[in-house]
């Protein structure tokens, strides 16, 4: 569904200050996959977002999502794919919503905006997120997590194929975030539609099919739920799924050129504070990475 190779984002503040945003990252996401995305502020998961969803451009790099390559989409198409593929969810919610609406009225929105009010579907969205029962009420009668998931019946309007999420849970309490990506993960196994989300709350990342770490603008390892790993090495899998949310595996991502991040953490376990540079051995099947100066006390397995 999604493949990003290389992807920079350069913002120009002014004359003489760029902030390089994204720093060549590369990510690929399966058609049907629920996904989160983590990082510290600042890494760069919005303009990763804002890059899916067709909000802005790339500064360089490979975009291709759904067969279309964001880079040389032509500005009507990029609008038509904004409005037609992809569905958007932010944290804030005024940037989702028009307060003085009803809920269903939110809902009819984009879809006017594509020329065909559907008050049926518009309906049907919002008792799919499980608010059959407040289509008429205007949204400041509505509590926090209510408001957001009319904000997810908006992003189905017009039946997207993708759903970019924001940090969608930011200001709700836990309770609340549950519910919402209990709604984020019916609507996946339901619809099939595929799903990306921006959290900072890594018990919610327990609900994914897999999350990507992204460090300084760019992809820095991936943890796995295990039946989900065992499937890509292709080894037997157990069929008790729901049960495995807890074992996950985190793996350091390659890039093209065979570069990876090492934790910090045990960087400065092994002693690497005052060098940049590391031993590199292969050694009985494994790389070890060691301080030039010091003992062999880190190792990584291949
Ligand atoms: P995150 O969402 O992970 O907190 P962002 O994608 O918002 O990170 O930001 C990544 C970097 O790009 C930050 O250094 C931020 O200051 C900068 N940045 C983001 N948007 C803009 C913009 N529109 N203009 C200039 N700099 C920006
Ligand atoms: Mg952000």
């Amino acid at each position: 569904m999604i493949t990003c190779e290389n992807l920079v984002k350069i913002y120009t503040i002014d004359d003489d200050h760029e902030v390089m945003a994204l720093q060549g990252l590369d990510l690929q996401v399966e058609d049907g996959e629920m996904m989160g995305i983590i990082g510290n502020s600042g890494s760069g998961k919005s303009t990763l977002l804002n890059m899916l969803g067709g909000l802005d451009r790339p500064s360089a790099g490979k975009l291709i999502i759904n067969d279309q390559n964001l880079l040389r989409l032509t500005d009507k198409d990029l609008v038509r794919y904004r409005l037609e593929t992809v569905g958007f969810i932010w944290q804030n919610n005024a940037r989702n919503l028009i307060p003085y609406l009803t809920a269903v009225e939110n809902v009819e929105l984009p879809m006017l905006l594509k020329g065909k009010l559907k008050r049926d579907r518009a309906k049907e969205l919002l008792e799919r997120v499980g608010l059959g029962h407040r289509i008429n009420s205007k949204l400041n009668m509505l509590s926090g997590g209510e408001q957001q998931r009319v904000a997810i019946a908006i992003s189905l309007a017009n039946n997207p194929s993708l759903l970019l999420a924001d940090e969608p849970t930011g200001s709700v309490d836990t309770k609340t975030a549950d519910i919402i990506l209990d709604v984020f993960r019916e609507l996946n196994r339901e619809l099939g539609v595929t799903i990306v989300i921006v959290t900072h709350d890594t018990l919610l990342t327990r609900k994914m099919d897999r999350v990507v770490a992204i460090r300084d603008g760019k992809t820095s390892s991936e943890i796995l739920r295990r039946s989900h790993y065992s499937e890509l090495l292709s080894t037997e899998q157990t069929d008790n799924d729901e049960d495995q949310n807890d074992t996950h595996v985190e793996l350091a991502v390659l890039d093209r050129a065979g570069r990876i991040q090492v934790p910090r953490d045990y960087l400065d376990s092994i002693g690497i504070e005052d060098t940049n540079k590391l031993q590199v051995i292969l050694e009985d099947g494994q790389i070890i990475l060691r301080n030039p100066n010091g003992e062999k006390v880190g190792s990584l397995n291949n």
